[in-house]
């Protein structure tokens, strides 16, 4: 079901889905299985060729994830891994070779840097992390060792909207791969693959999954770059179970209507945190008056629920005594949950190629689908706890 002319609900309402190959039944089952047995000695010869050989190489219901994922990014063809950091590792990896050069967005996500620190490094890949509003610019730090660039848009606890057609075009003149990391638009939002990227990675934990109960990464890419990720991604024998493929499809289906949600109560919770004495900024690309509007309009058609917002200095004791106090706001790690979340950052800590100095503490949110009006009245109190 991966027909271009279905619109986008249709697709991902659709596809990874065959009732008639499994009784009639709506969902496609969960298939447990390592040993996956062949019926005689000619089909047993013939594995190398055969969609289903063994539980590590995919069953049924992890086949059905990688199709609705092609469906949603528009890609020619998936991976699945077991989180979105194995999933971005396993492209970076994919284009290691000794000597190679890597272009790594500064706004990227932590552990993208972590994986191009620790473990690249040592094996003498080296990374050139670049301003994440480079466009076309990206041309001049191209060498001819660099195998990979690498986007990320928004970027992560900054938000900052990239200009990706103007990178993929650029690196494309010179022959080298891009790859972005969509977790932010859910893959519902933005399909970077039609605008000239090649790979298109996303932590399905968050969106896909939408219940903050599930660990996913998915890779979707060009026919043109999928062997050699397969070829890294077999050596390091990834795999993801059947059960986390059924909840992901579970999630996804609800994705379309989910994701309008998220758009439209992030919009207004944004524009209510604009008009508060606390707030400095907000970092939402939605929003007009954000940098990276133009180009987020380019890109995308929605916005999900995460994105930024900088408030006044405050010593630890009153940002505890706000924090602390909430309630339908929880803290923790990860979003795209259908519930709401909201940490404090400090993203100046990890930057090199650019400052992040908003004079005052970046905070990151994320607007679940509550009703947003008792979002706003919980921030609203939180705030007063601040001078209380
Ligand atoms: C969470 C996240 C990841 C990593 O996903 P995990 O499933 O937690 O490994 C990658 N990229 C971005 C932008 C993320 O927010």
């Amino acid at each position: 079901m991966n027909d271009e002319k279905l619109g986008l609900d249709t697709r991902v309402t659709h596809s990874g889905r065959s009732p008639r190959q499994h009784f009639g039944m709506v969902n496609t089952p969960v298939y447990r299985a390592s040993t996956i047995l062949f019926p005689n000695l000619a089909a047993l010869d013939a594995k190398e060729g055969a969609k289903l050989r063994y539980g590590r190489r995919g069953t049924p219901t992890t086949h059905a994830l990688e199709d609705a994922i092609c469906a949603l990014e528009g890609g020619d063809r998936a991976l699945l891994a077991p989180s979105g950091v194995s999933a971005l590792s396993t492209v970076l990896m994919s284009y290691a070779e000794p000597g190679a050069h890597f272009l790594v967005s500064d706004s990227s996500y932590g552990p993208t840097r972590k994986f191009c620190e620790f473990t690249l490094r040592k094996f003498g890949i080296d990374t050139t992390y670049y301003d994440p509003a480079i466009g076309a610019g990206i041309a001049e730090l191209i060498r001819p060792e660099t195998r990979l660039i690498w986007m990320e848009s928004p970027g992560s606890q900054t938000f900052e909207v990239q200009d990706i057609a103007a990178i993929a075009g650029a690196a494309r003149a010179r022959g080298v791969t891009t790859a972005i990391d969509n977790t932010w638009s859910g893959g519902y939002f933005s399909q970077p693959i039609a605008h000239g990227v090649d790979i298109s990675v996303q932590a399905g934990t968050k969106y896909i999954s939408g219940h903050s109960d599930l660990m996913l990464g998915t890779i979707a890419c060009s026919a043109a770059q999928y062997d050699r990720l397969r070829e890294t991604y077999l050596r390091f024998g990834i795999c993801i179970s059947s059960d986390d493929a059924y909840l992901a499809l579970r999630g996804l289906r609800t994705l379309g209507v989910r994701m309008r949600q998220h758009h439209t109560s992030g919009i207004e919770v944004a524009n209510w945190l604009l008009q508060q004495p606390e707030v400095l900024r907000v970092m939402h690309p939605a929003l007009p008056q954000d940098p990276g509007h133009d180009l987020w309009k380019t890109y995308f058609t929605g916005a999900s629920g995460l994105f930024g917002f900088v408030m006044k200095s405050v010593d630890r004791d009153a940002l505890a005594r706000m924090f602390d106090g909430f309630s339908l706001f929880g803290m923790g790690s990860s979003w795209g949950g259908f519930e709401s979340l909201i940490v404090p950052s400090n993203p100046a800590v990890y930057r090199t190629a650019t400052e992040w100095n908003p004079g005052g503490q970046t905070v990151r949110i994320h607007v679940g689908l509550e009703d947003p009006a008792d979002l706003m009245d919980e921030l609203r109190r939180g705030f007063e706890r601040l001078t209380a």
